[in-house]
């Protein structure tokens, strides 16, 4: 399965089951070749990475097939609702690369259509006024063993209907008191189909309507409507719908609508180590388990964003990861994959050193500087090169000195040589310690004739450590992420997934970099060599620049595909 993933990606693109329904729709000339998709979120929170696939997924098949996709704002429950997340679902939209133009639209703004719409069904004896209260309905319903019955409603006339259901729309009953139903059939081995409730009273204030509804059209009436009224020729949606598809052609086919929206179901993207579910993440925001909708942590596009993730690398995890019908957890190491590959053909590199140890060049003068050529990226020849500066202070990582090295270390050593990247061969001659036996300084020595990183009288070093100038470093902050969760699949089997967040999902640093990153700005990506990808976050100030750690270097997907 994995091992497909990839090798897909090199493939030449093959058709999946909904883009040959759409292929065949077009060449039979339904709808007159005219393909008309839509994505719908409920503005209740910020768009994801499984929104992502499902925008890939309505977006990309509109433009293959010259058509176009309508962005509409799913706002018919008035709860949960807010401009805020509107603007940052067209944002989110936008950034990904996809464009609806005038294309968009609210469900809020068919309230009146959509309350004709029901006023004709009673009219057509097609929906009733009910009075069950929550208990009795569940009577009434029955279970998937046994049918429901009708209840009394159902045999009102049109006409008490109709008044009926005027009056709840004027406000003359309490929420809850009575809801309108559709009039299917109470023995349907569908539930959903046996006389849903298509209208409920609720007294609370729409963001955009304001307190001119005290009743609201339910989901499935109002989704189905919303797709005819804007000529949707393909709804696509996640599999859960599926089984509310019946109730939806029941709506569209029983008003009339000509050329009618059809329903496809494809399988939502679950990710390990990640939640999805907008109250889940809501809650991390509110309760401060994150700083934001944005933080990098999280899954969401914007997090995504603020993280250095770019929307190519995005588009091409929904590209690789294709559509299905069938539910599956996708390998978190399958999306890092995708991230890094884009990453490693954008990124400069840089050196900075995040974990220092001085290092003292006993044989260089104090107070002079070597500005040495560095490659700034060895995947794209026109990145061109840059000036490094070498002095007698340096830093290198902690992690690339061992006072006694364990079999197989190549790297810096008492008496050992390394090769310092883009410099010269550094052997070390002494280790300083302080009071307490820590390490606080090494001093070494350079072999001038190595300059550029090799020996002219074919010695050879194993190893080579990034490092940097103490003279000339560029202090800034950054943020070393890991996983937000600490298993793999949160939240299930019952445990609260709050209990299951990784302690050390966040860990901060100072980084000291070679001056030529302080000329960074906010959204820029770069790499620091062999410690990783990253961004430069907002939170930066002319003081201090602030780098998120998108990703280390490691890519364990391709040593995961072969099995190893
Ligand atoms: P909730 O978390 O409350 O269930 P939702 O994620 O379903 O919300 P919507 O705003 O209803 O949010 O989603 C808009 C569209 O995105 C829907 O068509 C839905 O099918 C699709 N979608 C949502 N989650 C995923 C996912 N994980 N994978 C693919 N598509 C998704
Ligand atoms: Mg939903």
């Amino acid at each position: 399965m994995e091992e497909k993933n990839i090798a897909a990606a090199d493939a030449p693109a093959k058709l999946d089951f909904i883009r040959e329904i759409v292929a065949s729709d077009v060449t039979a000339g339904r709808n007159n070749g005219k393909v008309v998709t839509r994505f719908p979120p409920e503005p209740n929170g910020y768009l994801h990475i499984g929104h992502a696939k499902a925008i890939s997924i309505d977006f990309g098949i509109a433009s293959e097939f010259g058509g176009v996709c309508h962005l509409r704002m799913d706002d018919t429950n008035p709860t949960k609702e807010e401009t805020e997340y509107v603007e940052s679902i067209q944002a989110d939209v936008r950034w990904l690369g996809f464009e609806f133009g005038e294309h968009f639209y609210y469900a809020s703004d068919y309230f009146d259509r959509m309350y004709e719409c029901a006023e004709k069904l009673i009219g057509m004896g097609k929906a009733y006024v009910c009075d069950l209260t929550a208990e009795e309905f569940e009577q009434y319903r029955g279970n998937l063993e046994n049918p429901g019955k009708n209840p009394p409603g159902r045999s009102r006339s049109v006409e008490e209907n109709l008044a009926l259901f005027r009056r709840m729309k004027a406000g003359e009953f309490a929420d809850g008191e009575k809801v309108l139903r559709a009039a299917i059939d109470m023995s349907s081995p569908n539930i959903h189909m046996r006389d849903p409730v298509i209208y409920r009273i609720r007294r609370t204030e729409h963001f955009r309507q304001g307190d001119k509804w005290c009743i609201y059209p339910m989901y499935d009436f109002a989704h189905a409507l919303e797709d005819a009224f804007e000529g949707i020729t393909h709804s696509i949606c996640t599999l859960e719908f599926e089984i509310h598809r019946p109730l939806y052609d029941w709506v569209v086919n029983t008003l009339g609508f000509v050329n009618p929206p059809h329903q496809y179901e494809f399988a939502r993207l679950s990710l390990d180590y990640t939640v999805m579910s907008k109250r889940k993440l809501l809650q991390l925001v509110k309760e401060h388990y994150v700083s934001g909708w944005d933080d990098p942590r999280m899954p969401t596009i914007s997090g995504m964003r603020r993280r250095g993730i770019t929307p190519e690398a995005i588009r091409r995890f929904c590209e690789v990861i294709g559509v299905t019908k069938f539910n599956s957890q996708t390998d978190l190491a399958l999306f890092e994959h995708c991230v890094r590959e884009d990453l490693n053909k954008r990124c400069p590199r840089y050196l900075a050193v995040i974990d220092p140890l001085k290092v003292t060049v006993t044989n260089y003068p104090e107070g002079e500087t070597d500005w040495l050529d560095a490659v700034n990226n060895p995947e794209d020849p026109e990145a061109g090169m840059r000036k490094l500066p070498f002095s007698r202070n340096l830093y290198i990582e902690k992690s690339d000195f061992m006072e006694v090295p364990v079999k197989g270390y190549f790297r810096l050593a008492p008496g050992a040589e390394v090769r310092l990247r883009y410099g010269y061969f550094l052997r070390c001659n002494e280790v300083v310690k302080d009071a307490s036996g820590e390490i606080v300084e090494l001093k070494c020595t350079i072999d001038p004739a190595t300059r550029g990183g090799n020996s002219s009288d074919g010695r050879k070093v194993k190893g080579t450590i990034h490092w940097v100038s103490a003279d000339h470093a560029v202090r800034s902050q950054v943020r070393l992420y890991d996983r937000l969760f600490s298993v793999a699949e949160p939240g299930a089997d019952g445990v609260d997934f709050l209990t299951q967040l990784n302690p050390d999902s966040l860990k901060e640093a100072t980084a000291w970099m070679e001056p030529e990153l302080g000329k960074v700005r906010v959204g820029d990506r770069v790499q620091f060599e062999r410690l990783g990808y990253f961004a430069c976050d907002p939170d930066s100030t002319p003081e201090a620049l602030v780098f998120n750690r998108t990703m280390t270097l490691k890519d364990s997907w391709g040593r995961k595909a072969a099995g190893k």
